[in-house]
């Protein structure tokens, strides 16, 4: 169910109910961070492993010293920067945090969304919430509440309605070791602007414990419908022995003799409205019983690498 009833969602997740949370990243299905039956729904409604933790969110400061005792300077000049917005940042836990949050791990995940809704929301809770993207393990994200709906309104899940996600990709997940700043998981913050604030960062798909961040996994964010992903767009679409297909390019369209009826889409070189369209764009394809969706790699800096990223896990498949 849809609703924009803030009072509701209020009401429900003090009872310790989930719930489709708006961010500007994507939709996140959201619970009490300290309630444990919450935190079990969610991961149950996701059939998601409890190998893969959770990122807190909070409303405020204040919440953040609740968490962790331990905040380096690095990650204080990162969230005075970046927060409220997509970055979200390891830190050693706090007693607070259970071991279902973290999956057993010393670190927490936190972020401050900045979306008004979600912000008027946290801050009007006694706890802050846990909330990884609001779709199965491995399905594309949602970026609207409609999207949400489709994956959970028949298991009664309420949903509330912040129009579409301005942002459209997951949050940058960053750690510390030492004084050196880490990248876990490449996300709606490019490098170069992290890099802008704390000097050079190192890419890590894997954390001090040896476990990679599971939305670095190989198969991810995948939609149904087989996903090619390419750097020579012209070439592969020679090769296809179907016309029922959907074609999508950065920026110029190639020439596409025999088929003309199929769906041809481009970001007109904008890499700030792939990233906002790009979920949007599969998941309606995804409804069109395509053969496949041919889609072209993305010039490999700023956001179009974190898209290169997605699209290379979303295109696995097996
Ligand atoms: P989602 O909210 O579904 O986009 O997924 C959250 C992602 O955050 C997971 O895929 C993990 O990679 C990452 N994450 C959350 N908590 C931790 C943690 N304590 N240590 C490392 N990675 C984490
Ligand atoms: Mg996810």
């Amino acid at each position: 169910m849809i609703s924009k009833s803030l009072d509701k969602a209020i009401e429900l997740l003090k009872n310790e109910e989930v719930i489709g949370m708006p961010t500007e990243t994507v939709y996140g299905l959201a619970g009490n961070a300290y309630s444990e039956r919450a935190i079990q729904s969610i991961f149950q409604l996701k059939k998601r492993p409890y190998t893969n933790p959770l990122i807190v969110h909070i409303g405020n400061i204040k919440q953040l010293k609740e968490l962790s005792d331990e905040i380096p300077q690095k990650a204080e000049m990162l969230a005075a920067k970046f927060w409220p917005g997509p970055l979200t940042i390891l830190l050693k836990k706090s007693t607070k945090v259970g071991a279902l949050v973290t999956a057993g791990q010393e670190t927490v995940a936190i972020r401050m969304p900045n979306h008004p809704l979600a912000l008027d929301l946290l801050n009007q809770l006694e706890f802050p919430l846990v909330a990884p993207s609001a779709n199965p393990y491995q399905s594309i994200s949602p970026t609207s509440a409609k999207h949400v709906d489709r994956y959970f309104g028949n298991q009664a899940v309420f949903t509330l309605d912040g129009g579409e996600s301005t942002n459209g990709l997951e949050s940058t997940i960053v750690g510390f070791e030492e004084e050196e700043v880490i990248v876990y998981r490449l996300g709606a913050i490019p490098l170069e602007e992290l890099e802008r604030i704390v000097g050079r960062v190192r890419l890590n798909e894997v954390n001090q414990n040896g476990i990679v961040s599971p939305g670095m996994a190989p198969k991810h964010y995948a939609p149904k419908t087989p996903l090619i992903f390419t750097d020579s767009l012209s070439k592969r679409i020679q090769q296809l022995d179907t016309n029922n297909v959907a074609i999508i390019c950065f920026d110029k369209l190639p020439k596409v003799n025999n088929f003309e009826d199929s769906i041809i889409y481009s970001f007109q070189g904008h890499l700030g409205n792939a990233a906002k369209r790009l979920y949007g764009l599969l998941h309606e394809l995804d409804d069109r019983n395509l053969d496949c969706i041919l889609i072209e790699k993305f010039p490999n800096h700023g956001l179009g690498r974190t898209i290169n990223d997605r699209l290379k896990r979303a295109a696995v498949t097996n």
